[in-house]
């Protein structure tokens, strides 16, 4: 048997004695691993159980997430990040409704047709909970099989992921069960096998694995070439009410932060060096603002400075409120999906 495959049972077994115990293991449904895919795609595991537990509670089917509306979804995924994702997930209790009368299906190729749903999460689905033969590879199944089998490259070079596709079909179709090898292999890549130090004292598959045996683990796969950052000056403007509201207004649909709420905002790259009035021309609100400070955020491709201006407004600020934005109460506010960065302007 290729070594990559002989390692399905040992990994199944290993699983049984040391899975985590995350909630959407209590209860097994392709609802249940839609929702914790979509929201794991790119959000650690700690973040999305402080998440998982309430959304379902507050969208219990795909038929309650399919009826519901996008700011309701929006607002649930806040903390979550990446809100592209809430849109496809919702997108994709909708197809499931309409196309499945509201059961998640259960074969490849069904899902695969859903919004957001890509070949990893549809095998993850069909093989975790229904326990169809469907390989899965993601970063942390190709690193995983990269060190089982010493093979160099980047993870993100197409060469290895279409071998590490190739693999992961041997390694299902040898699993005794595929829904134990294949979640375990992903579980091995996120508590031992990780990218950094991995654990391989305490690998139950070290006696498989060339990279351990040769002395490469640390040094597999090779790094991946980051892309420089953008950098990106945003002059904004926190203008708060006596009764506590805060002046927001909704991004577009689509590109960064596409329809959350913000702070009235606006790009500048000479936005460090504007006066308090030239900002406050730039942002159209016509009333003075004082600056407040510089806040700066990183995103995965850009790091961006907000220059924060601010100002206390006497009234309703009704004058303010239109073009779009509009005053939101603190009792308002957690119906609103506002971007981690847009939280910490607030926060200043
Ligand atoms: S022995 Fe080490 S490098 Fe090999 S699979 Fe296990 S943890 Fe990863």
């Amino acid at each position: 048997m290729p070594p990559l495959a002989a390692a399905a049972d040992p990994l199944a077994a290993w699983f049984a004695e040391s899975a985590r115990d995350l909630p959407w293991r209590h209860r097994r449904s392709g609802y249940h691993a839609l929702v914790s895919e979509l929201m794991l795609q790119q959000t650690q595991v700690s973040r999305v159980l402080e998440k998982f537990d309430t959304f379902i509670r507050r969208f219990p089917t795909a038929t309650a997430l399919a009826n519901a509306s996008e700011g309701d979804v929006l607002a649930a995924w806040q903390g979550l990040g990446y809100y592209r994702r809430a849109r496809l997930l919702h997108a994709a209790a909708k197809a499931v409704v309409e196309r499945h009368g509201g059961e998640v299906p259960s074969d490849v190729a069904s899902l695969l047709a859903l919004p957001g749903v890509g070949r990893y999460t549809a095998g993850a689905i069909a093989s975790i909970v229904h326990g169809a033969r469907a390989p899965i590879v993601d970063g942390n199944v190709t690193r995983v099989f990269q060190r089982l089998a010493a093979r160099e490259g980047s993870a993100s070079d197409r060469a290895v992921t279409d071998w590490a596709w190739r693999e992961a079909a041997g390694f299902v179709s040898a699993a005794a069960s595929p829904a134990a090898s294949n979640e375990a292999l992903m579980e091995l890549g996120a508590t031992v096998c990780t990218p950094a130090n991995p654990r391989c004292l305490a690998c139950p598959v070290s006696h498989l694995c060339a990279a351990h045996r040769t002395g490469k683990a640390d040094r597999i796969p090779a790094p991946k070439k980051r892309a420089a950052r953008r950098d990106l000056v945003l002059v904004c403007a926190r203008m708060t009410r006596g009764d506590g509201a805060v002046l927001l207004e909704q991004r577009p649909t689509g590109g960064l932060w596409g329809g959350l709420w913000q702070p009235p905002t606006v790009e500048s790259a000479d936005g460090e060096s504007l006066g308090a009035a030239a900002a406050a021309e730039l942002l159209g609100l016509g009333v003075a603002v004082m600056p407040a400070g510089v806040v700066p955020f990183a995103t995965t491709h850009r790091s961006i400075r907000f220059v924060v201006f601010e100002a206390k407004v006497r009234g309703k600020g009704a004058a303010l409120g239109v073009h779009g934005r509009r005053w939101v109460t603190p009792r308002e506010l957690p119906e609103f999906a506002l971007s981690n960065a847009a939280k910490r302007v607030l926060d200043l």
